[in-house]
């Protein structure tokens, strides 16, 4: 006979294992138990908390399981329809459903310590009123380079920085930051910890915008739509996307009382996007940003699953908010690979938002003015409504655009040997005389080179061998302020040397420009000029994109130089002129999507011009003035651009014309990682064979573009289907079945955005 009293769970745990695990449930517990409520569970000689998907009388196990030691969730954490959005991610990308658990909630639920409170105070190191030039600093850094040295640091983090983190990225005495004090270069202050800046900005007007015909047309047929719908919002750049999402919010959220997720990028990116969302909804929105703390995640997800927040504005992540009653969800910039989770579980939020928003009722608005093709083939196919904004607001009009071709100007690379390029080599004389024209006039520039660093490589001219990182396959970057090479993949840092690592020659040439060269030639060349960068390098404190844009804005920046970073959301109407130092960084990347992206972003840094009155221009350097995502970019011609790009994804065969998943094998030693590769390209090929399951190719093995990573080498074995169950069923039995001997990994990526 049973024993009444007891019952059993079956707990979903974060380890690497398709199944779940039984546990008992015994008398005691502070909270009664129900599937989606945290427990706190032995594992091994540790305590781990998991989350209870299902009940039972009955235990599989042949001897007693393990008694549950705790029950902290008066609720259940994770609701109903979540859990079933995290049943089909496990399913669909092929992952533990305790992994995908793990990632939908925020951290302070699932780790075993609590949230540690913010510190009160903090010591900050800022750079004074009067900066000097980098001509004059020559002269006040003569005899003291490490000065410069911190200086230049704090300057790269936006002119002020945290005095902790300082000594985290530079080993340096605290007698260099107080002779820089006495000096007058710098003040040291301590300052009280800030609370979220997102949540104290203000200063929009809260003067509610009259939607054009159009506007109100695409916000009539989503309010009125169906449930689970889906729309593709195709706005051009500066047709007033964030307008429609607002006032279709406020039918949702306003009038029937439903709850709402706006997804965007990337948070500190698009600080203009959130402020008005927040002049609209005041406390009712929920910003979910990168730099909240983990104490602050938690505050907003309690107040969104209380319901004391209606709208949810975040992230990738913000996707699984705790939200009931949903009525819509929203994707600006849908286009954007940051909605792809770079690791486990590879979750595409675009793709997770349609799930839930179907499975609860509610519709999805996929916003862009470039969208992906993806998007554009399941609107051309009818599965979404495809709606569009062809109009600038206010009657602006699409900047022109204009080719300046890198290559009928001759160059004197050999100046590059010590550093020295040439103003004039990096910007041509159409893009400099229109910077200086637009100086004059009082008006802003962006200038656009996506890639950061000061040069891209190290090249010897006597043998030709190239600086690369000893971890990966991969060329270290030169950076200044401090000076050293880095690499971009797994961030290690050397001296630059004087000599070739190969032949011991000394003529080592700095090759290809990076953003920290352009603003140092930008800034010989124009010595009173207020000139911004933002890249990685300048944008590692807390709030510098922020404080960086905030400057833009109130018109303290007369050139604002940048990577990809300021091709989004912004909207300057002083800023009259972009300029793309260099078209063609990333276009001829061994990847299928690198023109797409190219055309994205050529059409979203364009977009930044001319968005006032006083309308804009744009000019383009380019090598490949021919290449279909130039040409198409100037002609402000996506559908020509979609359909010459579609044509390129036919043979190969590439999405959206199949579906792929990627099946990456690592490992320290190249051979045994090779090996494996082969070992499952023959066993998947044989599953296929023996199942006769033709509808599913089999790619490779083969090394990846990037053949090594932080050490690991990489071989890849791609599978496309055109059917989406059975890059379910392969990968999963695949995944379940095929081990991999110790040190080796496997790794499955459903619908990579990129094959590097
Ligand atoms: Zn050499
Ligand atoms: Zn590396």
């Amino acid at each position: 006979m049973r024993e009444a009293a007891t019952r059993f769970i079956q707990v979903a745990l974060p380890l690497p294992l398709f199944q779940t695990f039984t546990y008992a449930v015994e008398t005691g517990l502070a909270n009664p138990i129900a599937v989606g409520s945290r427990v706190v569970v032995p594992l091994r000689n540790d305590r781990e908390v998991g989350i209870c998907v299902g009940l039972t009388d009955i235990s599989p196990l042949k001897r007693k399981p393990k008694p549950v030691l705790e029950s902290p969730d008066a609720q259940p954490a994770v609701g109903g329809a979540l859990l079933d959005l995290c049943r089909w991610m496990a399913d669909y990308y092929v992952v533990p459903l305790g992994v995908v658990l793990r990632t939908v909630l925020p951290a302070a639920l699932t780790g075993a310590n609590t949230p540690t409170p913010a510190r009160k105070t903090r010591r900050i190191a800022q750079i004074g009123a009067e900066i000097p030039s980098l001509i004059e600093r020559d002269k006040i850094f003569a005899r003291a380079k490490q000065q410069r040295a911190v200086f230049e640091l704090i300057e790269s983090l936006g002119g002020r920085a945290l005095v902790e983190n300082l000594n985290e990225q530079l080993d340096f005495s605290p007698a260099v930051l107080k002779s820089l004090e006495k000096r007058g270069l710098i003040s040291i202050v301590d300052e009280e910890v800030e609370r979220d800046p997102f949540a104290q900005r203000g200063g929009l007007s809260s003067k509610r915008l009259v939607p054009t015909a159009m506007q109100q047309h695409a916000i009539d047929e989503m309010a009125n739509a169906e449930r689970g719908s889906v729309f593709l919002l195709h706005g051009i750049t500066g047709s007033g996307k964030t307008l429609v999402y607002i006032e279709l919010l406020r039918r949702i959220v306003d009038e029937r009382g439903q709850t709402a997720i706006v997804l965007v990028p990337e948070i500190a990116l698009t600080p203009q996007t959130v402020d008005r969302f927040r002049a609209a909804f005041g406390d009712r929105i929920a910003v979910l940003h990168s730099a909240l703390s983990e104490g602050e995640r938690y505050d907003a997800w309690l107040a969104l699953k209380r319901g004391d927040k209606r709208i949810v504005v975040g992230a990738r992540s913000a996707v699984f908010a705790p939200l009931e009653n949903l009525g819509a969800i929203i994707v600006d910039e849908e286009h954007e690979s940051s909605y792809k989770q770079g690791e486990t579980p590879r979750y595409h939020a675009r793709e997770v938002a349609i799930v839930r928003a179907k499975a609860e009722g509610a519709i999805t608005v996929l916003g862009s003015a470039t969208p992906s093709l993806e998007s554009w083939s399941n609107a051309m196919a009818g599965k979404y409504t495809l709606l569009t904004l062809p109009d600038r607001v206010g009657g602006g009009k699409l900047p022109g655009i204009e080719l300046i071709d890198l290559r009928k100007t001759a160059v004197d690379y050999t100046a590059m040997a010590q550093g020295g390029v040439d103003y004039g080599a990096v910007i041509r004389e159409p893009l400099h005389h229109a910077i200086v024209e637009t100086m004059q006039r009082g008006e802003q520039s962006i200038l656009l080179l996506n890639r950061r660093g000061y040069s891209s490589f190290i090249q010897c001219s006597d043998c030709g061998a190239v600086t690369t990182c000893p971890h990966c396959s991969i060329t270290l970057t030169h950076h200044r302020n401090p000076e050293r090479l880095v690499c971009h993949y797994c961030l290690h840092k050397e001296d630059p040397r004087p000599d070739c690592v190969r032949c011991g020659g000394r003529n080592l040439r700095q090759r290809g420009l990076g953003t920290q060269q352009v603003e140092r030639l930008l800034s010989e060349r124009f010595p009173a000029a207020r000139i911004a960068r933002m890249d990685v390098d300048t944008t590692s404190g807390k709030w510098a994109h922020t404080r960086i844009l905030d400057r833009v804005a109130a018109g303290d920046v007369d050139i604002l130089l940048g990577t990809q970073m300021i091709a989004k959301g912004l909207d300057f109407p002083n800023v009259t002129l972009v300029g793309v130092v260099d078209a063609d960084v990333g276009i001829n990347l061994p990847d299928f999507r690198a023109s797409e992206r190219c055309f994205q972003l050529l059409s979203q840094v364009s977009g930044r011009a001319g968005r006032g009155a006083k309308g804009g221009k744009v000019l383009i350097q380019t090598r490949l003035p021919n290449h279909h995502a130039v040409r198409y970019a100037v002609a402000h011609d996506y559908v020509s651009f979609v359909r010459d790009e579609m044509e390129g994804r036919k043979d190969p065969l590439y999405p959206p014309k199949v579906r792929l998943a990627n099946i990456v094998f690592s490992g320290t030693n190249e051979e045994a990682t090779a090996k494996l590769a082969i070992q499952a390209g023959e066993w998947l090929r044989d599953l296929i064979t023996t199942h006769a399951a033709d509808q599913i190719a089999v790619v490779g093995p083969a090394p990846c573009p990037i053949e090594r990573i932080k050490s690991r080498w990489r071989w890849h074995v791609l599978l496309k289907s055109d059917q989406p169950s059975e890059l379910t069923r392969v990968p999963r039995y695949f995944m379940e079945k095929f081990d991999a001997p110790a040190g080796l990994r496997i790794t499955l990526d459903r619908d990579p955005v990129a094959l590097l």
